[in-house]
C-alpha cells in the first residue's frame, strides 16, 4: 500500500478569522448567571470588578460570529493552524472497520488548547488598561498559559494553584515562573477566603472551587488587576472554536464527514471549542446522525451524577450562580492525576447543549484512561495529558463499538494536550500503583 501523509495541515490563510457563538443558535436561550447575594440577574456592572467591558459583551452576547484581533490572529500564528492526524496505527491495533482522527492542540506553547484563549483575554485586559490578572490552577496547564500570554502582553499574573497540584506537579511551576509568574499554594493565607478553608479543612488538597475563591477576591479587591477564567464561562468557550473551525476545514478538505466527536470536560472548554461548530449543523437539522460525546472521570462525574441547577462557581459563594451540572460548590474531587478535570461545575453551555439533547455523556475510570494512553502512545507515538486522556478511552470505546456492530464510521476527538510534564502520573501507572476513586467517599476502589 502506498505510504500517504498522516496529518492533514491547513495553511495559515485558512486559519480562521472569526469566533463561533453558539448562543446565537441555541433553540432555548441560557438561564441568566444570578447575582451572588440578591440573587437576581447579574448585570454587566455586576461582572466589572473582575472583567474589562470587552469581555462582558462576549460573554452576553448572541451575535453569531466575532471578529478576532489582529494581534490575536498573529499571536495564534505562533501555534495555528494546528493539525489534524489520521489515527492508522491505533486503527490496526484495534481491529476496527472505523477511521480514527484526533486534532492535536499540544502543539501550544504551553502544551494544551489553553492559550487560545489566554491571548485574548491578556489582549482584551491589556486594551482595557490592566496591569494584573489573578487566576486559578488545577493541574497547571491554565497558569502556564496565562503567565505565557500575560507575558507576551507585558502584564503580571498572580495564579493560586490547587495544593495538591503544586506539590505533585512541579514543573508547571517552573513554566509558569519562567514566563514570569507569581505562584502559590491555594489555600493560601493572603486571602480571607483561603484563611477562612484552613481553619475549617487544615489538611485540604485544595480544589479549583476554593483556588477560584481566592483569585477572585484578589482581583476584586486590588486596583488595577481583574480576573480570568481558563473555562467554564461563554467567552472562553467562544475563544476555543478556532479548534472545531479548523476540524471542519480539514476534513472537507480531505473529503470526510464526522459520524462521532469525542472531547474530554473538564469545565467544557476544549470539548465546546472542538464540537460547538459541528453542533451548529445539528441544530440547524444538518447532521441528525451526528453523535457528539463528552468525557468526564468517574471520579469528578458532574454531568452524568450531578443535577442541573443554580450553583457557585467557587467554593466561597463569591462568584454569581450560573445554572449548570454542578456536584455541589463544595465537592471537593478525589486526588485524581487529571488536575484540570477535578471541577464541581460545568459550563453552561456544555450543559445547556446536553439538556437539549445535542451531546451525550459519559464518565470514564481513571485506570481505563491510563491503558488507553499507553495503547495511543504504542500506536501514535504521543503521550497524552491524563485529561486528554479520558478523550482517547472514550474514542477507542466508539472504535470498537463500531467494530462490534460492523459498521464503518469516522471517529473524531480532541487531543488537547501532552503529557510530557504529567510523568509522576505515568510513574505511577507504570509502577501499578494507580487506583480508581469512588467519587462520593473518595476511597480508592
Ligand atoms: C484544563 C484542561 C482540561 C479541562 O478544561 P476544559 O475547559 O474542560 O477543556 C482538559 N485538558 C487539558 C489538557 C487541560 O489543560
Amino acid at each position: 500500500m502506498a505510504r500517504s501523509n498522516h496529518a492533514i495541515h491547513l495553511s495559515a490563510a485558512d486559519m480562521p478569522t472569526r469566533w463561533y457563538n453558539i448562543q446565537a443558535d441555541l433553540p432555548v436561550p441560557l438561564d441568566p448567571p444570578l447575582h451572588p447575594a440578591t440573587r437576581q440577574p447579574a448585570t454587566a456592572a455586576d461582572m466589572s470588578a473582575l472583567f474589562p467591558d470587552s469581555l462582558i459583551e462576549q460573554e452576553m452576547t448572541t451575535q453569531r460570529w466575532i471578529d478576532i484581533p489582529e494581534d490575536v490572529l498573529e499571536a495564534y500564528s505562533l501555534w495555528r493552524p494546528t493539525p489534524l492526524f489520521r489515527a492508522r496505527a491505533l486503527e490496526e491495533r484495534l481491529g476496527t472497520p472505523a477511521r480514527i482522527y484526533y486534532k492535536y492542540e499540544g502543539v501550544s506553547p504551553a502544551g494544551s488548547h489553553k492559550p487560545n484563549t489566554a491571548i485574548p483575554q491578556a489582549w482584551y485586559n491589556k486594551q482595557a488598561g490592566v496591569k494584573r490578572l489573578t487566576t486559578e490552577t488545577g493541574a497547571g496547564q491554565w497558569g502556564s498559559a496565562l503567565s505565557f500570554a500575560c507575558n507576551r502582553y507585558g502584564m503580571q499574573c498572580t495564579i493560586y494553584m490547587v495544593r495538591v497540584s503544586y506539590e505533585t506537579k512541579p514543573y508547571r511551576r517552573t513554566m509558569m515562573e519562567m514566563w514570569g509568574g507569581e505562584v502559590f499554594p491555594s489555600p493560601t493565607d493572603r486571602t480571607q477566603a483561603g484563611r477562612h478553608v484552613r481553619e475549617r479543612m487544615p489538611d485540604t488538597l485544595g480544589s479549583l472551587g476554593i483556588a477560584i475563591s481566592e483569585a477572585v477576591e484578589d482581583a476584586a479587591t486590588t486596583p488595577g488587576t481583574k480576573y480570568a477564567l481558563g473555562s467554564v464561562l461563554n467567552h472562553v468557550l467562544l475563544h476555543q472554536t478556532v479548534i472545531g473551525l479548523e476540524t471542519q476545514k480539514q476534513l472537507e478538505q480531505i473529503g470526510e464527514k464526522a459520524d462521532v466527536l469525542v472531547g474530554c470536560v473538564g469545565g467544557g472548554s476544549n470539548f465546546a471549542g472542538f464540537t460547538f461548530p459541528f453542533v451548529a449543523d445539528k441544530i440547524a437539522g444538518k447532521a441528525k446522525d451526528l453523535r457528539v460525546v463528552a468525557v468526564e472521570p468517574a471520579a469528578c462525574p458532574t454531568i452524568t451524577k450531578g443535577r442541573y441547577e443554580y450553583d457557585y462557581g467557587d467554593t466561597e459563594g463569591l462568584t454569581p450562580l450560573l445554572k449548570m451540572h454542578t456536584l455541589g460548590h463544595d465537592f471537593v474531587p478525589p486526588a485524581i492525576h487529571s488536575g484540570g478535570l477535578r471541577y464541581h461545575g460545568m459550563g453552561p453551555l456544555v450543559s445547556a447543549v446536553v439538556e437539549q439533547g445535542f451531546v451525550d455523556a459519559v464518565s470514564v475510570k481513571q485506570v481505563g484512561v491510563f491503558d488507553a494512553c499507553r495503547i495511543f502512545l504504542e500506536t501514535e507515538g504521543i503521550l497524552p495529558a491524563p485529561e486528554a486522556g479520558h478523550a482517547v478511552r472514550a474514542a477507542i470505546d466508539e472504535a470498537l463499538r463500531l467494530k462490534a456492530e460492523g459498521r464503518k464510521g469516522t471517529v473524531v476527538f480532541n487531543l488537547c494536550g501532552h503529557g510530557f510534564l504529567d510523568l509522576p502520573a505515568y510513574q505511577n501507572y507504570v509502577a501499578g500503583k494507580l487506583t480508581n476513586f469512588d467519587f462520593q467517599t473518595g476511597a480508592p476502589e
